[in-house]
């Protein structure tokens, strides 16, 4: 394979990369620039909230939600005791409340918790809360204006101890007012009666979701400053690519897949040519706006989610790619060579200001006895070949070759100079 084509036969024309000022923008720092006033990020990242929401939520609410199976026996106790069984309320408990205080229950313990919980939650917090608003009415009309305080516990609850979400905690109080109004109207309490318990209930319901507005919103900020900060652990900070333990976690989760599912991994390590020298020709800022540059092309490169490309130390990167074929693979190397190669000089007036990189591919299947370290060790040779011949090129290893390797034969040595 011909290597080192002459800087006179490189295009002029090409267009220049475009080099981030800073990191790469991740998610997590656009979603905290607007400070999520909406209480709702993107659909995935949504998502990811929803699962850390319910993992936070989850003891709370079996404590919370056992309790309520045990108030709502208490007060169905008392209410027969008081009333007799076939009162109106000792029905309302037997056929609404407790049924409502079971089944919440039975979802916090769900095996299946993390399916089932908000979308059931959803429907059964503003029903229960209707009932018991019914309830408290009812006494309320017959003179025990004190049990309305049990309504506005209710409604904190809703709230703070439901496990719903703002708007969905929203819609339940809002059930609880209707139903109280509804109720007071059916009951027949004075006006001034209703209005006073409406307005008790109104106030708290007001505070209750300012409060929890902000408590809401500020789960999600620290729910996305922690994301951030594991992103840039995960990152380099000068390229923004994965950094070299994010790649060897990703390697060995593509390695793990690969050997269950069969498949070849295709490992490329990628290193810019006399790196050194153009570090003293032009400099070390110079130096770093090119290895960015280096690492969005290849970024670009590894674009399929089980793909990736990281920062391996110094001036030499790896890309990832999952099951590829072999001639696509030495496609895609080939044409990440020949973009760099055709990328405009950082100093248009010097042509020698521009990097080229030379390519090692390792093609590997990972086998039982195979490591993720010897695929990246073979790749590694690859490269040596390829600055062997001359830099500016691509050497491919296939699994042939691999086959034949007998593992921890895979030892890199140090580069030939030219
Ligand atoms: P070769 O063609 O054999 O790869 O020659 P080389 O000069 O590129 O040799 P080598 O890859 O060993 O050199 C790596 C150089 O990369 C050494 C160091 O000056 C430079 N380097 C490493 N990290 C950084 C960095 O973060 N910024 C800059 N500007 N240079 C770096
Ligand atoms: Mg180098």
């Amino acid at each position: 394979m011909a290597c080192s084509p002459s800087h006179e036969t490189r295009q002029q024309s090409s267009p220049a990369l475009a080099v981030p000022d800073e990191l790469p923008d991740s998610v997590y720092k656009r979603e905290l620039r607007f400070g999520v006033p909406q209480l709702r990020f993107d659909r995935a990242l949504e998502q990811r909230f929803l699962a850390s929401h319910l993992q936070r939520v989850q003891l709370p609410v079996r404590v919370w939600f056992s309790l309520g199976v045990a108030l709502a026996l208490v007060f169905t106790i008392a209410q027969t005791l008081r009333g007799g069984i076939w009162s109106f309320n000792s029905w309302l408990e037997f056929c609404g409340i407790i049924p409502c205080a079971l089944a919440l229950a039975w979802l916090a313990w769900h095996s299946d918790y993390e399916r089932v919980f908000l979308p059931w939650t959803r429907v059964l917090v503003p029903l229960k809360g209707a009932l018991v608003a019914v309830f408290v009415t009812r006494l309320v009309g017959n003179g025990h204006d004190e049990e309305l305080a049990a309504l506005t516990v209710y409604v904190i609850a809703a709230f703070f101890f439901s496990g719903l979400l703002y708007r969905a905690a929203v819609v339940a109080v809002g059930a609880i007012l209707v139903a109280y109004a509804v109720a007071t109207m059916g009951f027949g309490l004075s006006s001034a009666v209703a209005l006073k318990g409406f307005l008790v209930l109104l106030v708290t319901a007001s505070m209750g979701a300012l409060v929890y507005y902000n408590v809401e919103r500020s789960y999600r900020k620290s729910f996305l400053e922690s994301a951030l900060i594991a992103e840039l652990g995960a990152r380099d900070a000068l390229t923004g690519l994965m950094n070299r333990r994010s790649l060897d976690e990703h390697l060995l989760r593509v390695w793990q897949q690969a050997q269950r599912d069969r498949r070849t991994i295709s490992v490329m390590m990628v290193d810019i040519d006399h790196f050194k020298s153009y570090n003293d020709a032009y400099g070390h800022q110079a130096g770093d706006t090119a290895l960015r540059s280096v690492a969005q092309l290849l970024e670009g490169f590894a674009r399929r989610p089980l793909d990736i490309a990281a920062r391996y130390g110094g001036d030499e990167f790896v890309v990832v790619i999952y099951d590829m074929l072999p001639d696509h693979v030495r496609g895609t190397a080939e044409g990440l060579r020949r973009a760099l190669e055709a990328a405009p000089p950082a100093d248009p007036q010097n042509r020698q200001s521009s990097v080229t990189i030379s390519i090692g591919v390792g093609i590997v299947e990972p086998t039982l006895g195979r490591t993720p370290l010897g695929a990246l060790q073979f790749a590694d040779e690859a490269l040596y070949e390829a600055k062997q011949r001359g830099r500016n090129c691509m050497v491919l290893k296939g699994t042939d070759e691999y086959r034949t390797l007998e593992t921890g034969s895979f030892k890199s040595r140090p580069r030939p100079h030219g």
